[in-house]
């Protein structure tokens, strides 16, 4: 039979011819070579098989002329059988190949978030005016002694108290969003250099994802956290120096248990060199660090790390799976003095679509479980909690850390800001944003120094966000917030979700 594909284009590209001004400009924006110009008309010929709505054509198209809408092709309708579905089968009985996507999994669980309402004071218990009070969103992440000595040294005819106990290295950041891990080679050297300006700017950190680190991010080394994969790529003594901390990453909530996947054609000359990877073919960091197989292994990686640079903090990152709250509690006495849960909605630039879609769990739940373990266990304050994975607005990061966690770090959100429209095409390469791509003609699209403002604006005003709703609290400090599950209501959620999240219904009082 001769080659011919079932899929039929997900998207319609359509050109009002009464608007074009033949400009051209759409086949010069779209990454993946959709518009192409008829030479004998002047007009754009449109490829919709191509297309993956990122609406970077439509956005700069000068005369609105373009249309990109979902195809209405009426597949017969199939309870058990979706339209999805049967499209992954066609692709793969084609190309017999497992399937990749980019970003997060878009899949239509529970988002628990969205059923969750955050509490209010009202008269006994006053609100607070942020506009008109302090509120202190700084936050210091790691490890926290069990208790403090102070002792009183001489001062002039008196004394004054200084603190006696030795206390571990923290992290300092002005307000408690710090930046997820995306690795050089799966976004662009613009992005990182955004990434890099914005956290120093903002006072908090960006990470190095799957190392190595460019020459260029050296000046901001103080609000970035280096990572330290199973690939080891890019990873030496100067590189592990180079950073504020050390993130171990073990697993990462968009593909929990498999390594990491960097495609060939995201590997230029330039990423190669940085993270010390062969030119044009595929970067497969392994599943598991093969010097990792109990939690002895990784209390001693730990500790080699902290050796090699002078006992910064080290970060553990994992993928909120079933049995994450025993993991967190061995990640904690092995050493970590930062837990990083990663939920199964974080973002990736490429991952087996069955893995995104189909392992791990929400975040949300993870929080609470690895909190409440840490807690019962009296080792919470060994360690900080930074959870990520389907952070999408200033009201998750508040609902995150009433659930337990001491900070959110974000990845999505950040790449929206900068023009990511979803499209979920990031493993091909050839993002028109500029974003998860490395083709030159692309990644100038994105200028470092318009990128960093944009994230600057969208955490600041997160930030001031957070500091509304902690008035509505009646609370001046994110640090009275962490863990206060009373203040947090379910509507909609079934009773054992809601005792697992330690959460009361909407409608019943303290
Ligand atoms: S992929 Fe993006 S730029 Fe290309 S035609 Fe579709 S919407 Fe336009
Ligand atoms: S980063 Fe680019 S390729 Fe990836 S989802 Fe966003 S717009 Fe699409």
């Amino acid at each position: 039979m001769a080659e011919v594909t079932f899929t039929r284009p997900e998207f319609r590209v359509r050109i009002d011819k009464e608007l074009c001004q033949q400009c051209g400009r759409c086949a010069h924006q779209c990454g993946w070579g959709v518009h192409k110009m008829d030479e004998e008309t002047g007009y754009p010929v449109p490829d919709s098989s191509k297309c993956g709505a990122c609406h970077r054509c439509v956005t700069f198209c000068p005369a609105q002329a373009i249309l990109v809408e979902k195809n209405p092709l009426a597949y017969k309708h199939s309870d058990s059988f979706s339209p999805d579905l049967r499209k992954a089968v066609w692709r793969q009985a084609e190309t017999g190949g497992v399937l990749l996507a980019g970003m997060g999994n878009d899949k239509p669980y529970l988002r628990i978030f969205d059923h969750l309402l955050l509490d209010a004071c009202q008269v006994t218990n006053p609100s607070i005016d942020p506009l008109r009070e302090p509120m202190e969103l700084r936050t210091f992440l790691g490890r926290k002694p069990d208790k403090i000595e102070v002792e009183y040294v001489p001062d002039g005819n008196g004394s004054k108290p200084k603190l006696k106990t030795e206390m571990d290295r923290l992290l300092q950041i002005e307000t408690p969003i710090v930046f997820g891990g995306m690795s050089y080679g799966s976004v662009s050297l613009n992005v990182h250099r955004s990434l890099a300006m914005a956290a120093k700017e903002l006072g908090t950190l960006m990470n190095t994802g799957e190392g190595g680190l460019h020459a260029d991010l050296q000046p901001y080394q103080d609000n970035i956290v280096v990572q330290c994969a199973s690939g080891r790529f890019g990873v030496h003594a100067d590189y592990l120096n180079a950073g504020c901390a050390v993130e171990i990453k073990i697993g990462q909530g968009a593909k929990p248990g498999i390594g990491g996947h960097l495609p060939g054609e995201k590997i230029n000359e330039e990423v190669s060199v940085t993270r010390m990877i062969p030119q044009g073919t595929d970067a497969l960091s392994p599943a598991p660090h093969h010097d990792i197989y109990s939690i002895e292994d990784l209390r001693q990686l730990i500790y080699a790390l902290k050796e090699a640079t002078g006992y910064k903090p080290v970060s553990v990152k994992i993928a909120a799976v079933h049995n994450v709250a025993a993991i967190a509690s061995g990640v904690v006495r092995a050493g970590a003095d930062i837990v990083y849960l990663d939920g199964f909605r974080g973002g990736t630039g490429a991952a087996p679509t069955v893995i995104r879609d189909h392992v791990g769990i929400p975040i949300e739940l993870a929080i609470s479980v690895v909190d409440q373990r840490l807690r019962d266990e009296g080792i919470r304050n060994r360690a900080s909690v930074i959870a990520a994975g389907g952070i999408r607005s200033s009201a998750d990061v508040a609902k995150a850390i009433a659930l337990g966690a001491d900070a959110c770090a974000i990845g999505s959100a950040l790449l929206v800001a900068l023009g990511c429209h979803l499209c979920q095409k990031c493993h091909t390469g050839s993002c028109s944003w500029g974003i998860c791509t490395q083709k030159p003609e692309l990644t100038r699209r994105l200028d470092p120094e318009w990128g960093a403002e944009r994230i600057v604006n969208l955490v600041t005003a997160w930030s001031h966000e957070l500091a509304e709703i902690l008035g509505a609290l009646g609370v001046n400090a994110v640090e009275s917030l962490r863990g206060s599950h009373e203040r947090l209501r379910s509507l909609g959620l079934d009773q054992q979700t809601q005792e697992i999240l330690g959460v009361k219904p909407a409608g019943i009082g303290h």
